[in-house]
């Protein structure tokens, strides 16, 4: 941190006692505030809130927590079962990580730890998910900087670097460390995270109705609405593919991905990529081939699915078509139409399934 930024003990006092004051106001009702003692609940949540908006994660969070109410029972669920409770959610990383640290700590005898340094040894928590876990369950007096927390930071401070080089993330971590009072850890932290999400929002922050507005720097000279700084993205790459929806008898063919990397353990349609719409025929005919489909299939296309991700925006032309015979190959399974929904698939699976009618 610069001196420049460095708040006063007055300015920190002030900062504390408004924004908590603020926060015991208007904290929404959320789930996992209602357990805010439960480290288990926390650790959930907060994995679950990773690039996902709040509204989106509740109906989920809350199956999840009914299903696997504690680090026992989801070290228990087979990976089916715990990527049937996330599917939807996307970035099924996190739900491995997640299952995989149960698992170490169960074998271990051990409960989630205490703090934010033990916490970041387990797969899948970070700096900023050990700080928000610690302190909200544990009330240790560390620091937890997400993207609300930033964007706060940036323009109640007016820091007018890029908010993603080191530099920046070094003084924004300072700036938080600074700032957190001997007390109410957790709840300072939350507040932030809350003045981010509902006050300081990304595109019309309600300087009007914010507890720190005479503290703001960038309220004071109106550069709230040009802050934070962020380098422009590079143009996501668009990614086609033929994907097969081969039914036999009532069945469809579904295949399991690989444990790692995108969509990782989710059951999907025999798919593949292809360079261009010239290949694409040729594309069909090898993902028939592999999956042990008559050539002679008459495939119909159904329509193209979208999906995007964050670095990428998948394009699935949906072919249909009906066979007699097919693969029994390992790691692939003929499941029955209705069965179709009980099995962990991405949500672009589940669009191709919406356009094909199954
Ligand atoms: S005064 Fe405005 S810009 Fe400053 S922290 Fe509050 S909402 Fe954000």
């Amino acid at each position: 941190m610069t001196p420049r930024d460095t708040p006063s003990p007055a300015v920190r006092r002030s900062i504390h006692r408004k924004l908590l004051r603020w926060y015991d106001r208007n904290a929404r009702d959320l789930p996992w505030r209602r357990r805010t003692a439960d480290p288990y609940a926390q650790w959930v949540a907060e994995i679950m809130l990773q690039q996902t908006q709040v509204q989106t994660v509740i109906p989920y969070y809350e199956r999840f927590m009914r299903r696997f109410p504690d680090l026992r029972s989801l070290a228990a669920a087979t990976d089916d079962e715990l990527l049937s409770h996330w599917q939807g959610l996307g970035y099924y990383r996190r739900a491995a990580n997640l299952h995989k640290a149960a698992k170490l700590l169960t074998a271990d005898g051990r409960d989630i730890p205490d703090s934010a340094d033990a916490l970041r040894t387990l797969p899948g928590i970070g700096r900023y998910t050990a700080g928000a876990i610690a302190s909200i369950a544990f009330g240790e007096r560390a620091p937890a900087v997400d993207g609300n927390v930033a964007r706060v930071f940036a323009r109640l401070f007016n820091i007018r670097e890029d908010i993603a080089t080191s530099a920046t993330v070094r003084r924004l971590w300072s700036l938080a460390d600074c700032l957190l009072p001997a007390r109410r850890c957790g709840d300072f932290n939350q507040a932030l995270m809350e003045l981010g999400a509902v006050v300081c929002t990304p595109a019309s922050p309600r300087c009007d109705d914010c507890p720190l507005g005479n503290s703001c720097k960038a309220r004071a000279i109106n550069t709230q609405s040009s802050l934070p700084v962020k380098r422009r993205s590079p143009a996501v790459p668009e990614v086609p593919h033929v994907v097969i929806l081969a039914a036999r008898n009532g069945a469809y063919l579904v295949t399991k991905r690989p444990p790692n990397g995108l969509w990782g353990g989710l059951w999907e349609f025999p798919n593949t990529q292809y360079r261009s719409k010239r290949n694409r025929p040729a594309s069909i005919s090898r993902l028939l081939a592999d999956h042990d489909l008559p050539s002679n299939a008459n495939a119909i296309c159904k329509g193209t699915v979208t999906h995007r991700l964050t670095h990428r925006l998948m394009h699935f032309d949906t072919y249909h078509c009906i066979v007699e015979c097919g693969t029994q190959r390992r790691g692939t399974r003929w499941v029955r139409a209705n069965r179709l929904s009980a099995l962990p698939m991405s949500t672009a699976c589940r669009k191709m399934i919406a356009l094909a009618q199954i």
